[in-house]
């Protein structure tokens, strides 16, 4: 055979089956949750299924307590599989190491078919074979050394692939179009370990076609092994699934793939650094792939209705730090008041009881207008927000900054004329009503004076004891009527 091609059409009557099948071997990349993110919303588009299944058969790499976590990344991002690990279905076990006799069952037909035979040689007699290839200056292949006689498969020796003569391998890929791979892509390669697990080139094939898998969605670092699939599904006699293959995740950069540096970071970090899921979820959408429109700000269902998998990019998508912040405080700025004290936890974050959530309430424009997450938030709130919640020791020197040298007692007595201004308040007032109180006496100060600072300044300290905080009006507004008497008169007794 010279050319050999496998393009299966999908028909609507097999339903979409999608799967995201990561290692156990630690963290959970964004590249990978993508991927998941991806596949789900192509299942769900098309009313399908979308499974999690676990392919753990390389016990070294594992790591525990992986399976957990790569549970919980995709609860938290709200990817909900319908099968699979933990939930089951009719099709499992979903943990390979679970699955193990299916394989056997597969290897052994191959065996039978004359696919397959067990490798007969110790790790010295390869080491010549590879030798002797290296003196004639021509590639080492397992294929030039195959076996003359079959020998019984113990299952303890490795059980090796007997690739096909082919010239040319060509396959279409949902996203990339027409790909091939000539002949030197293929080698007789292992499909059980000495171990007695199989290979992932083997495992998924077996398990993508025993679980009805309809489109693989997958990074690429699988391409260069794409013909070691192909000639597998042929020699099973089984159809493959349709290949969807993802464009790599670059740097700020955009040139190298992404790495620690600019983020390359585990999925739930986002989490503890006050990452909203619904702004990852959308962020993560767009790593790779544009709406036809303008609009980047898309709820799930913006993307149920938007998603092409067509339209997913071939190139690199490139990991923008600014675009996540800026999605993120877009998605924290939708949240109502209460949602956004909840959301972000800032009770119990601040050590603080319930009956601090009305001054929280009252905090939250304050936190929109400059938080991009909730760890910006809490850093405000335990920083330059900390006085909100326990009065401040003030010091002289401080309240007097912006006394003018020749105005000796100005600060006190603007200080006092205010609080004779604010007895007009309620105690619940906005901020705009205190100002409108206040700001004609504070623009009375002449210029020779210290101007309104002269006022505003000792007042706002007074509030907040911090050389940077919300303005006067806005603690006022915060603090109410009652506490902020309270500390202006404190001012007023340090000032003697
Ligand atoms: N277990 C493979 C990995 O974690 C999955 C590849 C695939 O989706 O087929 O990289």
């Amino acid at each position: 055979m010279d050319s050999f091609s496998i393009n299966v059409t999908y028909t609507a009557q097999t339903g979409v089956r999608t799967r995201f099948a990561p290692s156990p071997t630690g963290q959970m990349h964004v590249g990978g949750i993508r991927t998941a993110l991806y596949a789900w919303l192509f299942a769900l588009q098309h009313g399908g299924e979308f499974i999690l299944r676990i392919e753990d058969t390389d016990k070294s790499r594992e790591i525990e307590g992986s399976i957990g976590h790569i549970m919980e990344s995709l609860k938290w991002l709200g990817i909900k599989w319908s099968e699979g690990i933990d939930v089951g279905g009719a099709f499992g076990p979903y943990l390979q190491s679970e699955r193990l006799d299916i394989y056997l069952k597969y290897a052994h037909k191959l065996i039978t078919d004359g696919h397959a035979y067990p490798d007969p040689y110790t790790e010295e007699e390869v080491q010549a074979f590879r030798e002797a290839a290296e003196a004639e200056k021509r590639p080492f292949l397992y294929r030039d050394h195959r076996p003359t006689t079959m020998q019984e498969w113990d299952g303890k020796a490795p059980l090796r692939f007997k690739v096909p003569e082919i010239k040319r391998y060509e396959w279409n890929d949902l996203i990339r179009g027409t790909m091939s791979a000539g002949e030197e892509a293929l080698d007789d390669f292992i499909l059980i370990k000495s171990d007695g697990f199989p290979t992932y080139n083997f495992a998924h094939v077996v398990d993508d076609y025993e679980m009805k898998i309809t489109h693989i969605m997958r990074g690429e670092e699988f391409i260069s092994s794409t013909p070691k699939f192909l000639s597998l599904y042929d020699a099973l006699g089984i159809q493959r699934p349709e290949i969807a293959t993802m464009p790599v995740i670059l740097g700020a950069e955009g040139t190298k793939k992404l790495g620690k540096r600019d983020g390359a970071k585990d999925i739930l970090d986002y989490r503890s650094e006050g990452y909203l899921p619904e702004a990852m979820r959308n962020f993560l959408a767009l790593l790779g792939w544009h709406p036809t429109g303008d609009e980047e700000k898309l709820s799930t269902e913006d993307l149920f209705r938007e998603f092409k998998i067509e339209r997913v990019q071939k190139s690199g998508a490139q990991f923008d730090e600014q675009k996540l912040l800026h999605l993120n405080r877009e998605w924290m700025r939708d949240l109502s008041p209460e949602e956004y004290v909840e959301r972000g936890n800032l009770v119990a974050h601040l050590g603080l009881g319930e009956d601090a959530v009305p001054t929280l309430l009252k905090l939250v424009p304050i936190l929109k207008e400059r938080a991009h997450t909730y760890q910006e938030a809490w850093d405000m709130l335990i920083g330059e927000l900390a006085s909100i919640f326990k009065a401040p020791e003030l010091q002289k020197e401080s309240l007097l900054a912006k006394e003018p040298a020749e105005g000796a007692g100005s600060t006190k007595a603007h200080l006092e004329a205010v609080l004779g201004l604010m007895k007009s308040l309620h105690e619940e007032q906005d901020a705009d009503a205190v100002k409108a109180v206040l700001m004609p006496y504070a623009d009375g100060i002449s210029k020779e004076n210290g101007g309104r600072g002269a006022a505003l300044w000792p007042l706002r300290y007074a509030l907040s004891g911090a050389e940077r905080s919300p303005d006067p009006f806005t603690l006022i507004s915060i603090l109410g009527k009652g506490e902020s008497i309270s500390r202006i008169q404190t001012a007023l007794g340090i000032l003697g």
